[in-house]
């Protein structure tokens, strides 16, 4: 089966690389230092590769040894975690130029993209599928390992609250718990901390909420001089698109962030609050994707532009 396959890959392979979504969230920083530990124990050494990441994931085990780069050219064998697609793979010539590929991924919309593709949507966390082929393999779980799988949960499923949340994941949060992850700590440290800059941009996007489609629809943004004003660092963005999420009535909350390499484009982020609409659908329709309750695209155009592109496809695909 694939999980033996990938056992088989990661043995013959002398040299592995770990890579993951650009703009890594706390899911995919953590499932990228939970492989790396775990690979140690099978007695293989691994090379991370992120671009650059949010200061708050600072405190998880091993994480200095994340590069940059690489000099190797061509490894044996690249695994790519929670990215659902190679457009948005951070680094992606490693993977291409690779011998070798792995995806280990919970996105729906995983176009499976590498030799062998471990995809489970029905997993709240690309970290929680690891936790089970990590036990699968044979490897303990200690607490630093622990500490990167949960993060990668308590991030994804907003501290155990989203419906994607199963028993299963308070089944190992509980023996996490008691092998000595303080999921408290990760918590606080990862949703319950706002940066200075984080909590000046939130007051922007407070101000600049519009409640569309009689209060359905919460849409706001934020522009690159926006984010130079408040002296924004790599993460400081995270969490707002929750802020319209969380208003009474609001369906659907709408986040767009200028894209800093590109003026003209939009980062979307929406989240919906009702298991009759799937903004992963939406997202797809702008070549994006996600989860049928948390999904993103990349749309060219103005504030305004994309705003109305963005309400056509909502009344069109989900007739709100
Ligand atoms: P975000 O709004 O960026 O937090 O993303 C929400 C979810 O959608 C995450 O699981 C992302 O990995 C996924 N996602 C975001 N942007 C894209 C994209 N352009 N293509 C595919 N999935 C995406
Ligand atoms: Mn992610
Ligand atoms: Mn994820």
């Amino acid at each position: 089966m694939t999980l033996d396959e990938i056992l088989e890959e990661i043995k013959n392979a002398k040299q592995i690389v770990i890579l993951t979504h650009e703009t890594p969230d706390g899911d995919a920083i953590g499932s990228c230092l939970a492989t790396k530990l775990a690979l140690k124990k099978l007695g293989k050494s691994s090379d991370i590769i992120i671009s650059k990441y949010a200061k708050m994931y600072d405190f998880l085990p091993s994480i200095n040894e994340i590069m940059k780069e690489s000099q190797v050219e061509k490894y044996d064998l690249a695994i790519s975690l929670d990215c659902a697609t190679l457009k948005r793979l951070d680094n992606k010539e490693y993977f291409e130029n690779a011998k070798k590929t792995i995806i280990i991924d919970h996105h729906g919309s995983n176009n499976m993209y590498a030799d062998i593709n471990y995809v489970n949507p029905a997993s709240p966390a690309c970290a929680e599928i690891l936790l089970a082929i990590f036990s699968y393999f044979g490897i303990e779980i200690d607490q630093e390992i622990g500490t990167c799988i949960m993060t990668g949960i308590i991030t994804d499923t907003g501290g155990m609250q989203y419906p994607s949340t199963t028993a299963d994941t308070f089944e190992y949060a509980a023996d996490l718990l008691r092998k000595g992850v303080n999921i408290s700590d990760i918590c606080k440290r990862t949703l319950n901390t706002k940066t200075k800059a984080n909590f000046e941009l939130t007051k922007m996007v407070i101000d600049r909420m519009e409640l569309l489609e009689e209060g359905k629809v919460a849409f706001s943004y934020i522009t690159n001089e926006d984010l130079k004003k408040v002296d924004a660092k790599e993460g400081d963005h995270e969490g707002l698109v929750n802020i319209g999420r969380e208003i009474e009535g609001v369906e659907i909350s709408i986040f767009i962030r200028q894209k800093e390499e590109n003026e003209e484009e939009y980062k979307v982020s929406m989240r919906s609050n009702s298991d009759q609409i799937n903004v992963s659908d939406i997202c797809m329709v702008y070549g994006g994707g996600g989860h049928p309750r948390a999904a993103g695209a990349v749309i060219k155009g103005d504030v305004e532009q994309v705003k109305e592109k963005l309400l056509y496809s909502i009344k069109k695909i989900s007739k709100i």
